[in-house]
């Protein structure tokens, strides 16, 4: 059966197995009206409507929006008004800075290439980029630069998933991924030196090394679909199955237990709350009466040994909606009561769903490899090479 889906798999190939760049709508919600770009490494290519104009290294090209175009400057003066911009990098790895002046924006650098079109009376700036220099801007927009190679292997292979099974979000938009927490933080490239402040970030060659030795491997479920890659902070020792937070069952999102996490930074939380305004909630938001006399022993005296789904069994309070309208920082708490308080005592941070990320930390601490913190935390998955699936057709 499984070779008969893989067959089908390579047959019906779905559109992201070509995909080696991605095209990424830049500062989308800022309406720029003027931007400055500038090479960082290597000689860029200016193509406006049908000009070419070379940009030598220490030139820059002001952007700017002009009645419906875009007016080009660069040093030698104005060069022209067009209707689209798209500005090449000469060789693979050209680097440029790209600075936002309004409105105003720090000074940031991207790899590959750079279009500029007009959207109602602004700038639309995209970054056509290599789908791997991409995910390694946004594991280090959303990782940071302190973590091991490994880690960063599993984050390198969570974010190329969502990539490309987010490959169509943004269509109507033109482009493929926005660089906002609704698609994923990008905020530029995995550069060594902050451009703006020379900061050097040794942790960002680990990053770009877990990218390019990732190169090409997606996690795909038991059909050889792309899987939604939920992850967290720390899961708390257990986490939680998807219909728990988001109603769908899905079969690789299932609780599993995680005794990696527990000394991490978010691996215990507490909230002390008056019982009366406790009441109050029960009673307002979820329609119950804790006065009753078999649910009011419950309202105040709470446990999740293993982590459950519904409050005191009660299916009108889903534990995440509880989470949710108190800002807990997660949905695995319990209750007990404090003279006329009660006493929240949670674990873990977030919603509890796929890959625990302190766990998965303390995981490559011990030396265990991407490959099976992925498998662990995601049930009966498959790490699939896109680039050896193409390999196989020829
Ligand atoms: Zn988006
Ligand atoms: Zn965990």
């Amino acid at each position: 059966m499984r070779l008969v889906k893989i067959l089908l798999f390579l047959c019906v190939l779905p559109s992201f197995i070509e995909a080696t760049t991605v095209s990424i709508g830049v500062l989308v919600s800022q309406k720029l009206t003027t931007i400055i770009f500038s090479p960082l490494s290597g000689d860029y290519v200016i193509t406006a409507d049908s000009a070419r104009i070379i940009l030598g290294n220490k030139d820059l090209a002001y952007l700017t929006y002009s009645n419906g175009k875009i007016s080009l400057k660069t040093l030698k003066g104005k060069i022209g008004t067009y209707s689209a911009i798209r500005i090449e990098s000469v060789r693979e790895t050209g680097t440029f800075k790209f600075k936002p002046v309004i409105p105003y924006g720090t000074l940031r650098s991207y790899d590959d290439d750079l279009e500029i079109r007009v959207v109602g009376k602004h700038l639309r700036v995209i970054n056509h980029v290599n789908l791997d220099k991409y995910v390694a801007g946004v594991v280090k927009s959303e990782v940071g630069i302190a973590s091991s190679l490994e880690l960063y292997k599993v984050q390198a292979i969570i974010c190329r998933t969502y990539s490309l099974s987010n490959f169509r979000k943004h269509e109507a938009d033109n482009y493929q991924l926005c660089d906002k927490v609704h698609c994923q933080v990008y905020a530029g490239r995995c550069a060594v030196t902050d451009p703006e402040t020379g900061i050097m970030y040794s942790g960002a060659e680990r990053i770009t090394k877990a990218a390019s030795m990732t190169s090409g491997i997606i996690i795909v479920d038991d059909n050889l679909e792309l899987v939604t890659a939920a992850f967290h902070s720390n899961c708390g020792g257990q986490t939680a199955n998807s219909e728990d937070v988001w109603s769908k069952p899905l079969p690789y999102l299932r609780s599993v237990r995680d005794t990696f996490c527990s000394h991490g930074r978010d691996a215990r939380w507490k909230r002390r709350i008056p019982e009366k305004k406790w009441f109050s909630y029960l009673t307002k938001s979820c329609g119950l009466d804790p006065t009753e006399s078999k649910f009011a022993k419950n309202a105040t005296s709470f446990s999740q040994g293993k982590r459950g789904r519904y409050f005191a069994g009660n299916q009108n309070i889903p534990l995440h909606k509880i989470r949710r309208d108190w800002r807990f920082k997660s949905a695995y708490f319990s209750i007990y009561k404090q003279y006329d308080d009660l006493i929240f005592s949670g674990k873990g941070f977030g919603h509890g769903v796929g890959l625990c990320q302190q766990g998965a930390m303390v995981m490559t601490d011990h030396g265990i490899d991407y490959k099976k913190i992925i498998h662990h935390y995601y049930t009966d998955v498959t790490l699939i090479d896109i680039g050896s699936l193409k390999y196989l057709l020829k």
